[in-house]
């Protein structure tokens, strides 16, 4: 199909008729979206073979333990730097533009639904391991799985040379199957988002009218806020800090972008991003294979950004006053939850609840923003990808690796 237009082109077209086509025919919707099913399972399915792979051949080719934990230590105080300051973005902004003040609370939709996230910090931390990895890769949990195939990288190189290279070359090749398969995967882009866009559409297209008041100012506020972090935070940290230019940065990246507004979703969006990233940009499969898995999972500056606005756009709304302090804890809870949240639709909101426990405000709180979750969901997950592909730039370039952008 269009086979002369560029795929973040077709992408782009495919959403678009995907609202129109939502919109104005939503009975028709349930004959494509098996499209966007089997696009999602076909994503999934190359997640775990290919984050695996990808990060064993990439850790053991880092050799020295002293290399892995600097570029660990480099990539991880970059992601929670980032997202501590997509977190104030949207504290400054929810402050300014108070969103939650004299929004009626009778609108809020019971979450009885929503299952709470039961997480604290210590769950989160010791999820981290797995007790069993194959138990954990059927579930394509993803953390855990970084976790060993750190692990089992990183042990490569203990062993006699003679089996080190087998199992790097098997690594290595396993690791190459997986990405032609991802990029077969990809050419389906287009009518995956179609048939998953139409469908949200057609869902959501009742619920236009609750962006009037106070949720739209909200929507506004967590918009803008992302827009500033996306669009002048990140760009800049690539330029400054990366050398290198954000604008071809952002036109190599559009696939991936557009996978993860349309899917809400970075584990999905992930292939993509990997693909792009090492094909276009030039980045060492090394590099990608580390930061990108790792990012999509603990590296969310949108979803960071976004528990800090929800949360105080709650207490807002309850005429609840949360004192500086109390915004600290919001902060760093929110930067918590964001870093626990799987890359899957609706994580972030789960997620929520141990930012509004942390402040004492009511669980119910969310019912208040359930409406327009969906799309400030795709818009998040945009700029957790995006804040992922901006990492796996500068960290490439700090390692002294030469891109094509
Ligand atoms: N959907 C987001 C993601 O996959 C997580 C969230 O719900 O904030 O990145």
């Amino acid at each position: 199909m269009l086979p002369k237009l560029k795929l973040h082109w077709q992408i782009l077209i495919a959403l678009i008729l995907a609202v129109a086509f939502g919109y104005f025919t939503p009975n028709l919707v349930q004959y494509v979206s098996w499209m966007g099913v089997i696009f999602l399972r076909g994503l999934n399915m190359v997640v775990v073979p290919l984050i695996l792979s990808s990060i064993i051949s990439g850790v053991a080719s880092i050799g020295s333990g002293t290399n892995l934990g600097r570029l660990g230590a480099k990539t991880l105080s970059y992601y929670i730097l980032t997202s501590l300051i997509a977190i104030l973005i949207g504290l400054l902004f929810v402050n300014l533009l108070q969103p939650g003040v004299g929004a009626n609370l009778g609108n809020a939709e019971t979450v009885n639904s929503l299952p709470t996230a039961g997480n604290s910090v210590s769950d989160i931390l010791v999820r981290i391991i797995p007790d069993n990895i194959f138990d954990a890769m059927s579930k394509g949990q993803i953390l855990p799985v970084i976790f060993f195939a750190i692990l089992f990288g990183a042990f490569i190189t203990q062993i006699p040379a003679k089996k080190q290279e087998f199992l790097v070359n098997l690594f290595d090749s396993v690791f190459e199957v997986m990405m032609k398969i991802t990029m077969f995967i990809i050419r389906f882009t287009p009518l995956g988002v179609f048939a998953i866009v139409s469908k949200e559409v057609a869902k959501n297209s009742g619920s236009l009218g609750n962006i009037a008041g106070s949720l739209g100012i909200y929507m506004l506020t967590v918009l803008i806020s992302l827009i500033v972090h996306g669009g002048i935070i990140l760009p800049l940290s690539v330029k400054i800090i990366g050398k290198a230019n954000p604008y071809k940065h952002f036109r190599n990246m559009a696939a991936p972008l557009l996978t993860a507004f349309s899917t809400s979703s970075s584990n999905a969006a992930l292939p993509l991003s990997m693909e792009a990233t090492e094909h276009k940009n030039g980045v060492s499969s090394k590099i990608t294979s580390f930061t990108l898995p790792l990012g999509a999972t603990i590296n969310m500056n949108g979803t960071a950004l976004y528990e800090c606005v929800a949360v105080i756009f709650i207490a807002q709304a309850y005429g609840i006053n949360l004192s500086i302090g109390q915004q600290a804890i919001v902060v760093v809870t929110a930067l918590l939850a964001a870093i626990g949240s799987a890359g899957i639709p609706m994580a972030g909101l789960v997620m929520m609840t141990i930012v509004l426990t942390a402040v004492n405000l009511p669980l119910e709180g969310v019912g208040l923003i359930l409406a327009v979750d969906r799309i400030l969901d795709m818009s998040r997950t945009t700029i957790n990808v995006w804040g992922d592909t901006c990492a796996a730039v500068i960290i490439a370039k700090s390692e002294g690796e030469k891109l094509n952008i």
